[in-house]
C-alpha cells in the first residue's frame, strides 16, 4: 500500500460509516488507529538498498524464505515503545486487557511475532505488536514488492514478510490475489489450494458467498483455517481490498460460528 493508499483508506473508513451504520462504532475504531499509523508510517524511512545489492530473487522464488528480514528494519527500543504505548491507547478500547509488557523488551516481542505469528503473551498482545509493526512492514512491501517477481513466489505465505492473507480477491475460476494480513503485500495463488496448509483435495476445501456471490469465505477442512475475500469480477467501483477486510467482520463471524479460525496465534 502506498502513502496516498494509506490515506485514502482512512477516508473510506470515514465513508463506509454512512454506508454500514450497524459497523460505526467498529469503523470508527478503525479509523481511530489508521490515523495514527499512517501518521507514523510517514516518518518510517526504510533503505534496503544494501541489503537488495546482493539479493537474488531465484534463490528467493526457490527457497521460499520472505525477502525482508526483520533486522532490516532497524527498529530501535527508545522509538519503539513509546509507539506501543500511542497504539494500546486505541487498542485498549477493544482489549481492555491490553497491558504493554514492561519487563521485555518490545522489539524482542516484535521480532518473535514476526517470525513465529505470535509473541505467545495472548490474542492483546499479538494485536498491540502486529498494529504497532504495520508502519514499518507496509513501507517495507511498498519497497520490496516492485523488485520481487512475485508470480513465482507460489506459495500461500506472504513473499515479502512471511505473513498469513488476510483477504483474497477473486481474479478468475482459477486465480486469486492473496492480501498479507502484516504488510499488506499482494501476490497470486491458485484458488484450489488452500494458502495455510497446501491441501489440494477438493472435497477438503470449500467456500460460502453471500447471496449475491460477492463476498465469499475459503474454507479448509485439513488445516481448519478459513479465508475471507471478493470476487473481483463481479465487484462494482474501486475495489481496494485493504479496506474491504475491514468492511467485513460479519465474515469473520460467520466462519468461527462455523468452527473454523484464522491461522497463527493458535
Ligand atoms: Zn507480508
Ligand atoms: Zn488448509
Amino acid at each position: 500500500m502506498s502513502k496516498r493508499e494509506a490515506c485514502e483508506l482512512v477516508q473510506e473508513l470515514a465513508r463506509a460509516r454512512e454506508r454500514f451504520p450497524e459497523l460505526a462504532e467498529l469503523l470508527r475504531f478503525y479509523e481511530r488507529l489508521w490515523v495514527l499509523i499512517v501518521a507514523r508510517r510517514q516518518q518510517v524511512d526504510v533503505d534496503f538498498s544494501a541489503h537488495m545489492a546482493h539479493f537474488d530473487v531465484d534463490v528467493w522464488a526457490r527457497r521460499g524464505a520472505p525477502a525482508l528480514a526483520f533486522g532490516w528494519l532497524a527498529l530501535r527500543e527508545d522509538e519503539f515503545r513509546p509507539w506501543c504505548g500511542q497504539v494500546a491507547e486505541v487498542l485498549c478500547e477493544r482489549f481492555p486487557e491490553l497491558e504493554v509488557p514492561a519487563e521485555e523488551p518490545l522489539v524482542d516481542l516484535a521480532r518473535r511475532f514476526y517470525e513465529h505469528h505470535t509473541t505467545g503473551h495472548g490474542g492483546a498482545i499479538d494485536a498491540l505488536v502486529l498494529n504497532a509493526l504495520i508502519p514499518w512492514l507496509e513501507r517495507a512491501a511498498e519497497e520490496l514488492v516492485p523488485r520481487l517477481p512475485v508470480a513465482r513466489w507460489q506459495r500461500g505465505y506472504c513473499p515479502v514478510c512471511g505473513g498469513f492473507p488476510d483477504f483474497a480477491v477473486l481474479q478468475s475460476a482459477r486465480t486469486r490475489t492473496l492480501l498479507c494480513g502484516r504488510c499488506s503485500a499482494q501476490w497470486p495463488f491458485p484458488v484450489a489450494r488452500c494458502p495455510f496448509c497446501g491441501e489440494q483435495e477438493p472435497g477438503r476445501l470449500g467456500y460460502y458467498t453471500d447471496e449475491r456471490g460477492l463476498y465469499r469465505v475459503d474454507v479448509c477442512d485439513s488445516c481448519g483455517h478459513y479465508l475471507k475475500g471478493v470476487d473481483g469480477r463481479r465487484f462494482r467501483g474501486v475495489l481496494r481490498p485493504e479496506v474491504e477486510r475491514l468492511l467485513t467482520p460479519g465474515l469473520d463471524v460467520w466462519a468461527v460460528q462455523e468452527g473454523y479460525m484464522r491461522p497463527g496465534g493458535e
